[in-house]
């Protein structure tokens, strides 16, 4: 049970599942009702503490305070977009430890990136979350609360969870899983699952695993070469799983859950965006029917990787439409405030 490993021996109540915390409440010799009251307290009306959970009375929440640790975030800083209106918050975690969430307004809802882990050991080139390596996994709790903090702060709801910010969510598979299934329980903030989109690196093993969780969510390959070759060179992780094996997990996947995988692509100037390599591209969608994703690579300080220029990003697009791959151009939310994984607290950091 190392997701509730706090550290202080008080389990964590907003990693539970409602099953979980009705045991919890009759082995304190409550009724299990008292269960679906808290957690709805924590889970739809977002309470901040116990305090706040008035149909409950003072002593079950006296008790409650003694034995569980209640998970809320800190926002440490916001910066908000001029051209967008993104958001992005920094949040103080109860170790001292932070993490970044991206707020994002669409036309079909709002949608937040969360983070999964703080840091990450996955080590890609041109990813700024990787650079110091991974510090911790986050819990159920930690991933739920970057959500419900945005809510709050926000004062609307979210619609759409992406888990594409700092840290390898395939990585951190059993609290993920169990965050997924949180945040899309009817009995709490109830998001749709097909809302929800996981993006990883590749590790095979977990994306087969995933695959047979009985979920509707949406995987996303990121993908960033069409050739092992040039995929080592990008991210440390193509030396452990090649392509071939990796194709086939995305098969398998959408054999599974029915649903189709979305190729990440970032687009990085004389490295990956070539016509060849729209070709290659293509070779390796066309079968999965994907749709492909083009991002412009986000320069971060540490490295020299640049994007193209726009048009040579709609060509490259064009190309792979030629071949009869569906894909998009992404649009750059919060250029101006540091959008790029990892690229907030790392500046944090540095700066205290
Ligand atoms: N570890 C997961 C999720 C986090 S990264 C994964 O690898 O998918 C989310 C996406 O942002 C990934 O596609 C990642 O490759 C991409 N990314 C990271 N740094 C970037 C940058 N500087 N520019 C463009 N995309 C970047």
């Amino acid at each position: 049970m190392d997701f509730v490993d706090t550290g202080n021996q008080k389990r964590d109540i907003k990693s539970m599942a409602l099953e979980e915390l009705a045991e919890e409440m009759l082995a304190m010799g409550e009724k299990a009702f008292r269960a679906k009251q808290i957690y709805e307290w924590m889970h739809v009306k977002l309470a901040e503490d116990f305090g706040q959970m008035t149909n409950l009375a003072k002593g079950l929440r006296e008790k409650c305070r003694e034995r569980y640790v209640y998970t809320c975030l800190k926002q440490v800083r916001v910066q908000e977009s001029a051209i967008d209106g993104t958001k992005k918050f920094l949040f103080g975690l109860a170790d001292g430890n932070m993490v970044e969430s991206v707020w994002m307004k669409y036309k079909h809802g709002n949608s937040v990136c969360i983070s999964s882990q703080v840091g990450c050991r996955m080590g890609c080139a041109f990813c700024a979350s990787g650079l110091d390596g991974l510090e911790r996994n986050l819990l159920p709790s930690e991933m739920l609360e970057q959500v419900y903090a945005i809510t709050r702060l926000t004062g609307e709801r979210v619609s759409h969870v992406v888990v594409m910010g700092t840290g390898e969510p395939l990585d951190n598979y059993e609290n993920v899983v169990k965050f997924i299934r949180l945040i899309t329980d009817s009995n709490g903030l109830n998001i749709s699952q097909r809302n929800i989109t996981l993006s990883t690196c590749g590790l095979v093993p977990q994306m087969r695993a995933l695959a047979g969780e009985g979920l509707q969510i949406t995987l996303a390959l990121s993908l960033h070469a069409a050739t092992d070759g040039k995929r080592r060179e990008l991210m440390p992780v193509a030396n452990k799983y090649r392509l071939d094996e990796l194709m086939e997990a995305c098969a398998y996947y959408f054999e599974r859950t029915g649903r189709r995988i979305t190729f990440e692509y970032s687009l990085i100037a004389g490295m990956n965006d070539k016509a060849g390599d729209a070709e290659e591209l293509a070779g390796l969608a066309g079968p999965l029917k994907c749709h492909v994703n083009l991002i412009p690579v986000n320069p971060i300080k540490e490295r020299a990787f640049r994007p193209g220029t726009h048009n040579e990003a709609v060509r490259f697009k064009e190309l792979l439409g030629k071949k009869g791959i569906n894909a998009t151009v992404r649009r750059e939310m919060g250029r101006d405030i540091d959008g790029a994984c990892g690229q907030l607290r790392r500046k944090a950091r540095t700066e205290t």
